[in-house]
């Protein structure tokens, strides 16, 4: 048992605009969301979102992977 979070596996840092709710057509108004990494790409990681209340899928986005300085 390793009480330390492997490194990789989750950003604490994490920076960036983040949606905490989106217009789910379902529910026909804007319902908190839930995050899912669909793909790992080399320009970045893909990540869509489900409404938490009924499940529909309201959005998805790439987030940039970071740019080497
Ligand atoms: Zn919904």
């Amino acid at each position: 048992m390793d009480p330390h979070p492997r490194p990789g596996s989750g950003r604490s840092s994490f920076g960036g605009l983040e949606a905490s709710s989106l217009y789910c057509r379902r529910c026909q108004k804007a319902q908190p969301v839930r995050r899912k990494l669909l793909l790992v790409l080399p320009q970045g990681e893909k990540f869509a979102y489900y409404c938490t209340v009924c499940g529909e899928e309201v959005g998805s986005k790439l987030e940039q992977a970071q740019a080497p300085a």
